[in-house]
């Protein structure tokens, strides 16, 4: 007998005829023996519909209240698939965010899982029964309700799996696995068999939004085996697990994209010690995520600095900036929102070069010019306009992970 947590994406529980679909699914998994808690999402367009409507009663809706608006969409969930499996005989109880302690800090819309109390979801399992999950939410120090950012209840199903020490995590999404490249935009696209944590990391950093990266960092702090799959059949899907040998062989695993972040410039910045931290300082404090950042030469002691920030964020950070720029006299600042950051991922990589220069090539024989690049050992990403985001994707993946890279090319 096995303790498994198995997690349904929006699409899962998109009507009522899926989450009765699930419910069968909880159910049949009960039958072989097993103890199961569940993580829901809320039904498919729901987070998007609740946020639409805080846009319609207020410019700025506070966050808040956006969180206590946004949970309520799980909270749905969770009473549904409670009751469906009742129906079926099955017994189930739900549980929201507060009523399991998932502490988290106070960021709101963004929070992070400090702790779970797993007592109340074992005894429910222990006695017999199902317990039901609202994914995505959680409660800070202060009993306010908190959200954990887009894609949150895959890192509440994996913070509850290792709360409980479940022997696996299954996420139901609705593809059937980790994929060589997004599949819907990339149709030939591969499923994974495996995949490492630290690939799987990176590429749901750089964009594959299949796992919230957190989730991922998660799984892999405490080692809980990942089983993404999903949830309209019983095919297996990809196991996200510890590196093995020999997916060092690979050269590139997989090519992700990422539309969601706009690039600041501000031109001509004395180039002083300091100055770096003084321009980014406020924007961390913010805790806006700044992700890739150059600084091109400087020859007259002046410099140009450009760095990228989530799109959500964009406006915020440009306010800051500007003002940060008057103070230091630069010359101006620019902003770019229609840019896309395509990367390849592989843990080949660490031991092989060329990839890179493969990578530049194949934008170049495209005539897509690369505005950044930021390395990692197990990953290389540039920065082009967003209109060839997909033709970049569909590229790279030919010539990388179809083709193949030959070792030593440059
Ligand atoms: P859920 O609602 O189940 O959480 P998501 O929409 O958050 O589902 O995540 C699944 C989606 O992730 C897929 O529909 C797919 O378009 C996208 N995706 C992006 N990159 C990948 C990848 N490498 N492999 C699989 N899916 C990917
Ligand atoms: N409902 C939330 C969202 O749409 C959380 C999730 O689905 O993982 O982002
Ligand atoms: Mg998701």
């Amino acid at each position: 007998m096995a303790l498994i947590v198995q997690k349904y994406g929006g699409t899962s529980v998109g009507d009522p005829t899926r989450i009765r679909a699930v419910a069968e699914r909880v159910a049949a998994t009960r039958r072989e023996g097993n103890d199961v808690i569940v993580v829901v999402s809320a039904m498919a367009g729901e987070t998007n519909r609740l946020l639409e409507l805080a846009g319609n009663v207020a410019e700025r809706p506070d966050a808040r209240e956006t969180d206590v608006l946004l949970a309520t969409g799980e909270q749905v969930s969770v009473a549904l698939l409670a009751m469906a499996l009742q129906d079926m005989g099955v017994r189930a109880q739900s549980f929201l965010g507060h009523q399991i302690r998932i502490s988290t800090d106070s960021v709101f819309g963004r929070a992070r899982i400090k702790s779970i109390d797993a007592d109340a979801m074992l005894q429910v399992v222990r006695g017999g029964a199902v317990a039901v999950v609202a994914g995505f939410q959680g409660v800070d120090e202060d009993a306010n309700i908190t959200t954990l950012g887009r894609g949150g209840s895959d890192t509440s199903a994996v913070a509850v799996a290792a709360a409980v020490k479940a022997d696996v995590c299954e996420i139901y999404t609705d593809v059937a696995g980790v994929y060589t490249s997004d599949p819907r935009i990339c149709p030939s696209a591969r499923k994974l068999a495996r995949i490492a944590y630290d690939e799987m990391l990176e590429l749901a950093s750089l964009g594959a939004k299949v796992l919230q990266i957190r989730s991922v960092e998660f799984a892999k702090r405490y080692g809980v085996p990942v089983h993404v799959r999903t949830s309209f059949s019983d095919e297996p899907g990809t196991w996200v697990v510890q590196e093995e040998s020999s997916m060092e062989d690979v050269l590139v695993t997989g090519v992700a994209h990422d539309l969601n972040e706009a690039k600041i410039t501000l031109l001509h910045v004395p180039d002083r010690p300091g100055l770096a931290a003084k321009i980014l300082s406020p924007i961390a404090d913010a805790h806006i995520v700044v992700d890739m950042i150059i600084q091109n030469a400087s020859e007259d002691g002046f410099t140009d600095l450009t760095f990228t920030v989530p799109r959500t964020d964009y406006q915020k950070a440009l306010g800051m900036v500007k003002e940060v720029a008057a103070e230091i006299g630069a010359r101006g600042v620019t902003s770019d929102t229609s840019i896309a950051k395509v990367s390849v991922v592989g843990l080949g990589m660490r031991s092989h070069a060329g990839v890179a220069a493969r990578m530049f090539q194949v934008l170049a024989q495209e005539g897509i010019n690369i505005q950044m690049i930021s390395t990692s050992e197990i990953k290389v990403s540039a920065v082009i306009d967003a209109k060839y985001a997909e033709l970049a994707v569909r590229v790279l993946h030919q010539a990388l992970i179809e083709e193949g890279v030959q070792e030593g090319a440059a």
